[in-house]
């Protein structure tokens, strides 16, 4: 009697320490959507958060025909008016295509529908194709006012590069106000933290290696993003060729900048997102020149060769992964 009861004190004491797990799944933008938070105001966090991400699918998805980014898309020249997370992304992603001079470009979705990405029935256009495709690509073209956007005829919004970013950093911010102290929460290729691990220690986050299954590296996070973007996401092999789902906006055509991926970490979400995409875009000299000019982030860059790069803000957060101890890692310094 006297044993059960000091395992049921054990126990008592046990779960005592530890601030209760929850967990939660669901599948939206195109990708399964995995959170976890600790603490007892986290169940019901979390049924916010899936509602919230069902909540921005409809608006941002651009292939179902009741999205309001659908809308945009179908309204031939004309204004529509948008929501407040639809306008309020749509500004952010301007900024970050008019900063990155157009290496993203929220309006490049034709090109991606081109190759197949949309449907997965992949091709490769003709080079005429693509020299049509390429001239119709331009976010500057873009006429937001406040909560209104006009497109030009036969040019679409594609939040692809941007959404998950900013569903991360909006759930952070609406966990944050619901009470939830520490959760992690992982939407396809992006990680966004709220505070740190119960216990204090911060978030540990893999950067696969693009060029097979293990982790290149594991970064500590607390509070923060880390977003991914990388050819092996998503591609498709022709002809001997691999052709994946980043397109350089030059030219209407995956992006081939030398990178096979770039991960890069921060406190907003969307730029994360966004600078994940443009900076694979730009490739290595110009993803550190970017870096160099505007800070506020930091960025882990791979290349075909194998060469690994970090910015100088992750050189005492980051360690090699298992296997990959002995590969060397270039710091790019301000
Ligand atoms: P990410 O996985 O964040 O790098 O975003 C890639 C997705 O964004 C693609 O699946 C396309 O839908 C879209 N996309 C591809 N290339 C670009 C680009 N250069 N600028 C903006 N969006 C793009
Ligand atoms: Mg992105």
């Amino acid at each position: 009697m006297k044993r059960i009861f000091l395992l049921l004190l054990g126990l008592l004491l046990l779960s005592g320490c530890q601030p209760q797990k929850h967990d939660s799944q669901t599948f939206a933008m195109d990708t399964i959507m995995q959170f976890t938070a600790y603490g007892p105001k986290g169940q019901q966090a979390l049924a916010h958060a899936s509602a919230r991400v069902q909540e921005l699918d409809q608006l941002f998805s651009v292939t179902r025909s009741t999205s309001e980014i659908y809308a945009v898309n179908h309204a031939q020249g004309e204004p529509v008016a948008l929501s407040e997370d639809t306008a309020r992304l749509l500004a952010q992603s301007l900024e970050l295509c008019s900063q990155t001079g157009g290496a993203l470009d929220i309006t490049a979705y034709p090109a991606v529908r081109a190759w197949g990405f949309t449907t997965g029935d992949y091709q490769v256009p003709s080079a005429d194709e693509l020299l049509a495709l390429a001239a119709q690509i331009d976010y500057s073209q873009v006429e937001l006012t406040e909560n209104q956007v006009r497109l030009p005829e036969g040019m679409e919004l594609d939040f692809g590069a941007v959404a998950k970013g900013y569903t991360g950093e909006v759930l952070a911010q609406e966990l944050r106000e619901l009470g939830v102290e520490s959760a992690i929460l992982t939407l396809g290729g992006n990680v966004q933290t709220i505070g740190s691990r119960p216990g204090g220690d911060p978030w540990r986050i893999g950067v696969q290696d693009p060029e097979g299954d293990g982790y290149l590296m594991v970064l500590s996070l607390v509070d923060q993003a880390a977003v991914t973007s990388g050819g092996y996401q998503r591609f498709f092999d022709a002809d001997g060729e691999r052709y994946w789902h980043i397109m350089d906006p030059a030219s209407a055509a995956p992006a081939r900048s030398g990178l096979t991926s770039v991960t890069i970490v921060g406190d907003s979400g969307t730029q994360c997102d966004g600078l994940s995409t443009a900076l694979f875009v730009l490739g290595w000299e110009d993803a550190a020149g970017f870096w160099r000019e505007h800070q506020g982030f930091d960025a882990v860059l791979v290349d075909e060769d194998g060469r690994i790069a970090i910015t100088a803000g992750l050189e005492d957060r980051y360690v090699l992964g298992p296997g990959y101890e002995d590969r060397t890692v270039e710091v790019i310094r301000p």
